[in-house]
């Protein structure tokens, strides 16, 4: 374990994928991380998101995680959306230019690997029913087999969902309302299944959404508004089909299930996602509709930008400012998502036949455009994202860096983010300062701006022709 950090450690409540790899990241820097999970112990056997975007992709390609996911997924290149209209993310600037259809619980095996090879135990039964904070650190009650016990922390991290009891013990609103409220979820085999691998349309108050996964079951998503039912009712087949062939044209001779589930969907964020020592990721700070497949990726890449924060802060690297900055960047990115998951969701449920036909045909026209398609397979693959720089910083702050293609080994950054850490992208020349810090350095194989770019693939500084004394600065000042 690294001497320089903090020893009090951090809490993780939650052991879904924003905790997984929020834990895994604070380890591999030599964090003491305590993962605490109510439930008993195994996977999760939730099937519940199926998309992962292009951004996620990355973020696993940083952590060597992006490979063992692809093998378990279906990679999809186009996503049929109301009737004819086609969004097409093929040609977006990713290694991973596709929306991948995997079950969360196969994204949640990856995550617990990773973890487990790091030497992190869940600590399973454990549920977390209160929290009181000091200068100093957390006190945390946790409740599990054997009783009630209290630990303490130097943060706390709640990544316990949308009923967080984090957020419930700080107090923080949670504001929103509910959307849907009898969403049915099945998977099963389809006998004839749909040309467009991803198909979904509505008639305003039914829904249905059909994707493939990779071992020949399809997920099917879909509600009746005016059948919406209790959530604890089973998953009628017959309702599922009637909606399939209402929505769709045919129920794709859908056989037996192997799983369903009913649940309601709500439009909520967290107030805040930071009070003093704790803070909330996840579901614990924002949840929506399964429209766009955004929640659980938008969780993992909360996971992503705080977890370098922490450990940054944790080395005495970098001041307690620099954990704001967080919520500062997260809960706009999480207001984005909540507000075009429920735009998407709301044009679904267009009711009227000639207004349902206007925006099929609005949707059709707007999607034939190159433009229109790109800024929609931006918004859902996560590539729009960036963080606002301060004033006077080079243009590329705050971007996405991409994965820049370095001379040498590694030859592009994806892998020369893997262990966590900055990268100085910069000539040799200017290595000298990195290499004190303890920060990695590689040379751009195409040249272009010195970067030095953050854990998350974030761009922390960037300068055109800077002197050593420049690189040094903005080593210490990112908290590098
Ligand atoms: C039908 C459906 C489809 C979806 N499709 C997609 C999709 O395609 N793409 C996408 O990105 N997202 C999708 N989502 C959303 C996605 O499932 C969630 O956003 C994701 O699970 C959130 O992960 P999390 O780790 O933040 O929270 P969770 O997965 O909810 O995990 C929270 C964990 O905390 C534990 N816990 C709770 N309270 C305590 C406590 N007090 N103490 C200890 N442990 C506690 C819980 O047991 C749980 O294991 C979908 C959701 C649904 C319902």
């Amino acid at each position: 374990m690294n001497k320089d950090i903090d020893s009090r450690g951090v809490v993780v409540v939650g052991a879904g994928p924003t905790g997984l790899l929020l834990a895994a990241d604070l380890a591999e820097a030599g964090v003491p991380v305590t993962l605490l999970e109510r439930r008993h112990e195994g996977l999760s056997n939730l099937s519940r998101a199926l998309v992962v975007h292009a951004t996620t992709l990355e973020a696993f390609d940083a952590r060597d995680i992006a490979a063992p996911l692809i093998e378990r997924g279906a990679p999809v290149k186009s996503l049929r959306l109301f009737d004819t209209a086609v969004v097409d993310v093929s040609e977006l600037p990713t290694p991973y230019p596709y929306l991948l259809v995997v079950p969360q619980y196969e994204t949640e095996a990856v995550l617990y690997r990773r973890l487990e090879r790091l030497g992190v135990r869940i600590r399973y039964e454990t549920e977390v029913v209160g929290l009181r904070q000091d200068t100093d650190g957390v006190t945390v009650t946790v409740r599990d087999t054997s009783g009630t016990r209290e630990e303490r922390a130097a943060y706390v991290v709640g990544t316990d969902g949308s009923h967080s009891s984090v957020r419930s013990l700080l107090g923080v609103e949670f504001p929103g309302h509910t959307v849907v409220a009898s969403v049915m979820l099945v998977d099963a085999r389809l006998s004839q299944p749909p040309e467009a691998r991803i198909a979904t349309n509505t008639d305003g108050d039914k829904f249905a959404f059909v994707a493939p996964f990779k071992d020949g079951f399809h997920r099917i998503i879909c509600w009746d508004r005016k059948h919406a039912k209790a959530e604890t009712e089973p998953v009628e087949l017959s309702e599922v089909r009637e909606i399939l062939r209402e929505t769709l044209g045919t129920d794709f001779g859908m056989g037996e299930p192997r799983w369903s589930s009913r649940f309601h969907s709500d439009e909520r964020q967290a107030e805040r996602y930071r009070v003093g020592r704790v803070f909330l990721s996840g579901d614990a700070a924002h949840t929506h509709s399964p429209a766009g497949g955004q929640g659980m990726n938008t969780g993992l890449l909360d996971a992503a930008n705080l977890s370098w924060k922490l450990i940054a802060v944790l080395r005495g690297r970098a001041g307690e400012a620099l954990l704001d900055s967080y919520e500062a960047e997260r809960y706009p990115v999480g207001a984005a998502v909540v507000k075009g998951s429920g735009r998407l969701l709301r044009a679904a449920q267009v009711k009227m036949t000639p207004a349902r036909k206007a925006r099929n045909l609005a949707m059709h026209f707007a999607l034939a455009r190159p433009a229109v398609n790109r800024r929609l397979g931006y918004a859902l693959s996560g590539l729009w994202i960036s963080y606002a720089a301060p004033h006077g910083a080079h243009p590329l702050t705050g971007h996405r860096a991409g994965d820049v293609a370095l001379a040498g080994t590694p030859s592009r950054l994806f892998e020369a983010l893997r262990g966590g850490g900055f990268v100085l992208v910069a000539p040799a020349e200017l290595h000298e300062a990195a290499a004190k810090a303890g920060v990695k350095t590689a040379v751009s194989a195409d040249g272009g701006p010195v970067r030095l770019i953050r854990p998350d693939g974030y761009i922390a500084w960037a300068a055109d022709a800077p002197t050593a004394e420049d690189v040094a600065e903005a080593i210490t000042a990112a908290g590098a």
